[in-house]
C-alpha cells in the first residue's frame, strides 16, 4: 500500500467536524480539502501495486469501486430486521462488513483502507428517488441554483451571492446562459415568507455582477435583475425581444403556449453548448449527493419543439442524456482532479410520446432498446412516465393502448402518471384491458402521483401486480385534500414508492417530501392532507428498501439496504432523522455521501439556512 497517502481517522474526524460546523466560504474550503483528500485516496488505491482496489483496473467496472470503512456511526442498514450497525466495511465498492467491530471490518482487507469516524451520526443507504427528472435539471441553461430549501427572499439572496462567488465574471452585457445564475423550477413562492418572487432591486443587491433568471414551475412567472433585463430585452426576433417589467418581472406563459417566460427560457437554451450541459449535469449530481439521493429513476421530458411553446419540462428525449453519458465517461478517468464527476446512479425511463395510433416513437424505442441494460452507474429502465403524448395519455386511448400492448409484448416495465380524479380510472382500466390480451401481472406496471386514487382502484391495480409511486408536488399547492393518500396506500399492501417528481413542479429534496408525508403541511404551513400521514420509519423504508421494487433488474439485489454484497452507497446526515423537530426535517442533508465506497460529497455550497 502507499501508506503515506492514507489518512488517519483523526484527520478524518477533523474534516468532518469542520464540514458540519462551519458555514459559507469556510465550509467550502473544508469541502475542497475533503475532495482533495478523496482524490489522494483514489490515487492511493488506484496506483500500480494496489492489491485489491477496483480503481487499479479502470475499465473493468465503470462504477466507483473503492475501499472504505465507516465507524462509530448509527448506521441504519434498512435490512429486513431493521438492524443498526456502528461499523461498515466497503471493498471494491461493495459492502463486505456490517457490524460493530472495527477490527473485524479491517480483517476484510489486505491493506488498511481509509476509515472515517462518523462521530455517532446517523447514516443510511443512499436514497432512491424512483420518479424524477434529473436529466432535465442537468440540461438547464445557466448556473442552475436550487432554491428548494430557501425560506424567504433573504435566503435566496444569500444562495445567489454564494453562487456568484464561485463564478467567473459575467460579460457586460451578458451574451449567453453561461453568464447567468438561474433557478428554473423546483421551488414555489409559497415557500418564501413573502410569497412572491424577488424583485430586480433585491436581485441586484445580491448579485450585482451576474445576470439572474428565476422562474417558477413549468411556465413561470419569472424575475430577473438589471443585467438579465438587458439581455432579455435585446434578444432578437423571432424569440425576442422579451418583455421585462421595471421591477424585473417576466410574465408567465400559458402551458404549451408562448409567453414572456417561455421566450426567456428558450432564449437562454439557444445559447447552450454541450460543455454547458455537462457542467449542469455535474451541478445536478452534486446537489443530489448533497441531499442524499444516490439513485435516480428519470422519467423523461415533454418532447422539445424549440419554440416558445416549450416550458421548463421540455427537452429533446433523443439527445438530453448525452451530456450525462459524457460525464459518466469522463468520470472513469482516474487522473482527473477531482476524480469524482459522476456522483449519482442514473436509471433512464423512456417517455413515449406518440400522438398517432401507429406509434412510431414507441415502436422504435421498444424494438431498439433493452430494459435494465447498462452498468451499476447508468442503465435503462423501461417506459415512463407516459405511454402516449400529453393529449393521448388517458388509459384506453387507441394510441396509449397500442403503446401499452407493445410494451407488454416486449415484457417491459411501464409507468404512467395520474393527476386528476379521473385519469387513474382510465389508466387502471387500460392496464386491465392490456392484461386481458397479454399478461402484465409479472411486469410491475406503475401509476405515479395518484393524489385522488380510491381503495377500489388500488385493489384493482394490486391485482394486476402493479404499484404506486408517490410524489409530493402537492406540498407547493393549496388543494385540500392534496393527497396522495399515503396512509391508505401503505395500509393497502400495494407496493408503494416514494419519489420527488423534481425538478420543475416539485423539489428533489427527499427531506421536504419526508416533512410533507409525515405532517400533511404544505409550504404555507397549512394542513392539506388530513389523516394520511406516514411515520418517519415508513418514509425511510419507502425511500430505500421498498423503492428497490420500482427499480427492478439487478438493482433489487444491489441497492436500497446496507447488507453484505450490496453496493456501498451511504449517506451520513447532519442530524438525527428520528429526533429532529418536524420543521427541521426539511433542513436535513448529507454531510458525507459515499457512492460505491467513494466519497462524492462532503461539503460544497450550503443550501440550508
Ligand atoms: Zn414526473
Amino acid at each position: 500500500m502507499e501508506g503515506g497517502l492514507e489518512m488517519s481517522s483523526s484527520e478524518e474526524r477533523g474534516l468532518s467536524r469542520r464540514a458540519v460546523l462551519r458555514t459559507g466560504a469556510v465550509t467550502g474550503a473544508a469541502a475542497a480539502g475533503a475532495m482533495a483528500a478523496s482524490g489522494r485516496a483514489v490515487a492511493a488505491t488506484g496506483g500500480a501495486g494496489s492489491s485489491q482496489a477496483g480503481g487499479g483496473d479502470p475499465g473493468r467496472r465503470t462504477s466507483p469501486a473503492e475501499d472504505l470503512i465507516l465507524f462509530n456511526g448509527r448506521i441504519h442498514t434498512m435490512d429486513a430486521a431493521q438492524s443498526v450497525a456502528s461499523v461498515l466495511g466497503i471493498r471494491q465498492g461493495l459492502v463486505v462488513y456490517v457490524g460493530s467491530s472495527l477490527g473485524q471490518a479491517r480483517q476484510q482487507f489486505t491493506d488498511q483502507p481509509r476509515a472515517i469516524d462518523l462521530e455517532d451520526r446517523m447514516a443510511l443507504p443512499g436514497l432512491i428517488d424512483c420518479h424524477n427528472h434529473i436529466v432535465l435539471m442537468g440540461n438547464r441553461p445557466g448556473h442552475h441554483t436550487p432554491l428548494e430549501n430557501a425560506q424567504n427572499i433573504a435566503d435566496v439572496q444569500a444562495l445567489y451571492a454564494a453562487r456568484a462567488a464561485t463564478l467567473q465574471p459575467s460579460a457586460n452585457p451578458p451574451t449567453s446562459a453561461a453568464d447567468f445564475i438561474t433557478t428554473i423550477g423546483g421551488f414555489s413562492t409559497n415557500q418564501f415568507a413573502e410569497t412572491r418572487l424577488p424583485t430586480l432591486t433585491e436581485l441586484d443587491a445580491a448579485v450585482p455582477g451576474h445576470p439572474v433568471y428565476i422562474s417558477e414551475g413549468f411556465t413561470g412567472p419569472s424575475a430577473t435583475n438589471t443585467l438579465g433585463k438587458a439581455f432579455f430585452e435585446n434578444v432578437p426576433s423571432p424569440v425576442g425581444p422579451i418583455a421585462v417589467g421595471a421591477d424585473g418581472s417576466i410574465a408567465a406563459a400559458p402551458f404549451l403556449g408562448s409567453g414572456p417566460t417561455s421566450q426567456a427560457t428558450l432564449a437562454l437554451r439557444q445559447t447552450l453548448t454541450f460543455d454547458d450541459r455537462k457542467r449542469s449535469v455535474r451541478d445536478a449530481m452534486a446537489y443530489a449527493a448533497s441531499v442524499g439521493v444516490t439513485t435516480h429513476l428519470d422519467q423523461g421530458a415533454f418532447q422539445a419543439t424549440n419554440t416558445p411553446a416549450d416550458g421548463s419540462a421540455h427537452e429533446d428525449n433523443y439527445t438530453m442524456h448525452l451530456p450525462f453519458l459524457a460525464v459518466y465517461a469522463e468520470g472513469e478517468q482516474r487522473d482527473v482532479e477531482p476524480a469524482v464527476e459522476a456522483a449519482i446512479r442514473l436509471r433512464i425511463n423512456y417517455l413515449l410520446f406518440d400522438s398517432d395510433p401507429s406509434i412510431p416513437v414507441a415502436t422504435a424505442r421498444i424494438q431498439n432498446a433493452f430494459p435494465f441494460f447498462g452498468n451499476d452507474l447508468v442503465k435503462n429502465g423501461a417506459a415512463g412516465e407516459f405511454l402516449a403524448d400529453i393529449f393521448h395519455y388517458a388509459g384506453g386511448n387507441p394510441t396509449w393502448m397500442n403503446a401499452a400492448l407493445e410494451a407488454a409484448k416486449a415484457g417491459w416495465r411501464a409507468e404512467v402518471h395520474s393527476l386528476t380524479p379521473a385519469d387513474f380510472q382510465s389508466e387502471i382500466a387500460g392496464f386491465e384491458a392490456v392484461n386481458a390480451q397479454i399478461p402484465i401481472t409479472g411486469l410491475r406496471w406503475v401509476v405515479a402521483h395518484v393524489p385522488f386514487i380510491t381503495p377500489d382502484y388500488v385493489a384493482r391495480l394490486h391485482e394486476l401486480g402493479g404499484g404506486v409511486n408517490l410524489t409530493a408536488y402537492e406540498y407547493f399547492g393549496t388543494a385540500n385534500p392534496g393527497g396522495p393518500p399515503y396512509r391508505m396506500l401503505v395500509d393497502s399492501g400495494i407496493p408503494v414508492g416514494l419519489s420527488s417528481d423534481g425538478m420543475q413542479i416539485a423539489p428533489m429534496n427527499p427531506w421536504i417530501h419526508a416533512y410533507y408525508a409525515t405532517t400533511g403541511l404544505n409550504a404555507l404551513g397549512n394542513q392539506i392532507n388530513p389523516g394520511q400521514q406516514l411515520t418517519r420509519a415508513e418514509v425511510l423504508e419507502h425511500f430505500t428498501s421498498a423503492n428497490r421494487w420500482f427499480l427492478g433488474g439487478q438493482d433489487e439485489d444491489l441497492l436500497g439496504t446496507l447488507e453484505v454484497g450490496r453496493l456501498g452507497d451511504v449517506v451520513v446526515l447532519n442530524d438525527d432523522f428520528f429526533a429532529v423537530a418536524d420543521t427541521d426535517l426539511r433542513k436535513l442533508h448529507s454531510v458525507l455521501t459515499v457512492l460505491g465506497g467513494r466519497v462524492v460529497h462532503s461539503g460544497g455550497i450550503q443550501y440550508w439556512a
